[in-house]
């Protein structure tokens, strides 16, 4: 997957993108990460990139010309971008699990990393664009939202994560949470791990974790409890708990 990214500070996403899983698929060539360094396509002689708002008020406004003509440079390389633009914003639809799947089926995404007091509201106008928030906070900028979007859509990129990693078990693919997990050493500080993770018996280890899924779904997150397509199973055992 090719992602582009048009940011200011591009500086920030060396390290994010070059160490761990998301290093290894680029340096596997499973994604192709473009910075982008929106001020480089200002054309004045100080490369601004951001101006007072009109009507006045506090900070600094993106401005539209360098962000479009980076944007038009972006989309005028291959392959076609098939989704719209995605632009981060705390005003937009919240990032979550569906989203990021879906997203991970293309061949390509462009990201807009906005910052300061946001961007000049026209670019939604001239393009194609989905604002998306990773919360109901407000970040000094887009870059991490950024990260977060290119590392949550990486894991469902085939053989980004190794066999032993896959996202297939992680919390929301069958929309739960995910059961507790222990490794060694089986007594630690007075704490035991559970005595059927060490029986070596798979279907009972099966329905504990299954049972404590469910039992964590129910007590963290019951709205996700409420939509999840439960088995005739999980309400046998829901009802045992
Ligand atoms: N004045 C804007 C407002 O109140 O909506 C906030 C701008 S924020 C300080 C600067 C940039 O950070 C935004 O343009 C956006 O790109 C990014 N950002 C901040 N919080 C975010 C969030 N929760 N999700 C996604 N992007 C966010």
């Amino acid at each position: 997957m090719r992602i582009d990214i048009l940011t200011l500070f591009p500086d920030m996403f060396e390290s994010a993108f070059s160490a761990s899983i998301i290093g290894r698929a680029r340096q596997n060539g499973l994604l192709d990460i473009r910075l982008w360094d929106i001020r480089l396509f200002a054309t004045d002689r100080h490369k601004t990139a951001d101006d007072k708002p009109y009507g006045g008020g506090p900070g600094m406004v993106m401005k539209i010309e360098p962000l479009a003509a980076c944007l038009d440079a972006v989309l005028s390389e291959e392959p076609p971008l098939a989704l719209p633009v995605i632009v981060t914003s705390p005003q937009g639809r919240l990032l979550h699990d569906a989203l990021v799947r879906e997203w991970a089926g293309y061949e390509r995404l462009v990201l807009v990393c906005g910052h300061y007091e946001g961007i000049d509201e026209r670019l939604h106008q001239l393009y194609n664009t989905m604002e998306i928030s990773i919360g109901d906070y407000v970040l000094t900028g887009g870059e991490l939202p950024a990260m977060v979007i290119v590392d949550a859509v990486s894991r469902f990129l085939p053989g980004v994560l190794g066999g032993e990693e896959s996202a297939l078990g992680d919390c929301f693919s069958d929309g739960l949470l995910k059961h507790p997990q222990y490794s060694r050493p089986p007594l630690f500080r007075g704490l035991a791990v559970p005595s059927v993770l060490l029986s070596g018996h798979h279907e009972e280890i099966r329905l504990w974790r299954r049972r404590q899924a469910l039992l964590r779904t129910r007590e963290r997150r019951p709205d996700l409890l409420a939509k999840a397509a439960l088995t005739e199973e999980d309400l046998r055992l829901l009802a045992g708990l």
